[in-house]
């Protein structure tokens, strides 16, 4: 099967844009998904979010980049087959996929809907699924996926704006419930207002928390505290004004997606706060020891979120009328959208109007 190519190697036709080098440039692909099997959802993509991860993974910084790639991991459609033990989901149902699309479904961690931590996840592309054939994402037409993966897209949620939700959203709120950051009243520092940071402030500001965003760029401030609700902001390089911030805040969310300074983060936090990374930057990051030890402060990480709470994070983000800022593109746009996001000129995520612009 493996020798298979992608167009011939699963029954059904499919059609999406991959890149084909660490060029990252994507162009029309046709290839191939499995036949819906009995625990499967065949989805017809309607809309797929443009994560930093999948420019991470085009431009193979990671280092375990495979070509072609197809990729998307924020995706949003209509169920258009269902397999003969699939009971939650009927033909027409609006539903969601994320980042992983399997796992072992029998370890400790799958037991507890962390499937994320599983050791046999499987992403939903650049990763070699179950039956040994290679997974493919959401900048395409249609996908098959286990059931388990699949989360119900709620009635009230537009479709493009809270696309983002499904890698984005539970990103954020995943670490924010495991760490205990979500106490009313309480200052958490968002640094970098991009996909995620947008996502953390405003659900930030549904916990009812005192929300700062620590960002490089000025031009962000206004709309950051008039209109995403920010109740303040700090340039990162004003010295001075990250200073006055010092020992100000209980909890801060590190979304950048580049190598930083970590120092002056542990610096903005108050003793026992919690320091969040979420950015997957290439390289490591340096961890200054004394204002960790000195005050007693705490750094984590978190990866996404299970399937159980990213129903959650979705039920709640609609229950409090959150979705994504984002730019609507065409398919053809993609390739600008990513060079565009490589630059963090992006208000806040583009989404790929998948259904409208996808055709051979
Ligand atoms: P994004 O939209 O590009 O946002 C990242 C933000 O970080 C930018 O908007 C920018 O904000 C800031 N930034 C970028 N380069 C920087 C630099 N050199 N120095 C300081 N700040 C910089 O990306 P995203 O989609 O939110 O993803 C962010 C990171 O999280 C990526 O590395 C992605 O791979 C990772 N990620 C992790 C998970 C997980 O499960 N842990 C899930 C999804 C994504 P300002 O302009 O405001 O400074
Ligand atoms: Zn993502
Ligand atoms: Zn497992």
């Amino acid at each position: 099967m493996a020798n298979k190519s992608p167009e011939t190697e699963h029954p059904q036709k499919a059609f999406g844009w991959a890149a084909r080098d660490n060029s990252g440039v994507l162009s029309p692909f046709n290839f191939s998904r499995r036949e819906n099997g009995d625990e499967d959802v065949t989805i017809k993509i309607h809309f797929c979010g443009i994560c930093h991860s999948d420019l991470h993974s085009l431009k193979n910084e990671w280092g375990f980049s495979r070509y072609p790639m197809v990729p998307g991991h924020e995706i949003v459609g209509i169920v258009t087959k269902l397999g003969s033990n699939v009971s939650k989901f009927k033909e027409g149902d609006r539903v969601g996929v994320g980042v992983m699309v399997g796992s072992c479904k029998s370890c400790d961690y799958c037991n507890q809907d962390l499937e994320n931590y599983c050791p046999q996840m499987v992403f939903t592309y650049n990763a070699t699924y179950i039956d040994g054939t290679r997974t493919y994402g959401g900048y395409s037409d249609m996908i098959v996926v286990d059931q388990r993966f699949v989360v119900r897209f709620p009635e009230s949620m537009p479709f493009d704006a809270g696309a983002p939700l499904l890698c984005a959203g539970v990103t954020v709120y995943s670490p924010m419930k495991y760490y205990g950051m979500t106490e009313a009243g309480k200052h958490l520092g968002i640094v970098g207002l991009g996909g995620l940071g947008h996502v953390a402030l405003k659900i930030g500001k549904a916990f009812g928390l005192k929300v700062t965003v620590i960002s490089r760029s000025a031009d962000k401030e206004i709309e950051a505290v008039e209109r995403l609700g920010a109740d303040a902001f700090l340039v990162s390089s004003d010295p001075l004004k990250i200073k006055a911030g010092f020992g100000t805040m209980d909890y801060i969310i590190d979304t950048v997606s580049a190598v930083h300074s970590l120092a002056p983060l542990l610096a903005l936090l108050k003793p026992n706060g919690k320091l969040i990374t979420l950015g997957l930057p290439d390289k490591p990051l340096e961890l200054p020891i004394f204002p960790l030890v000195l005050g007693r402060k705490l750094v984590g990480g978190s990866d996404i979120g299970g399937m159980k709470e990213t129903q959650e994070m979705l039920d709640f983000c609609a229950k409090h009328g959150i979705t994504a800022d984002v730019e609507v593109i065409p398919i053809d746009q993609v390739n600008v959208a990513l060079d565009r996001l490589a630059k963090s000129d992006v208000r806040y995520r583009f989404v790929i109007d998948v259904a409208n612009s996808m055709s051979k």
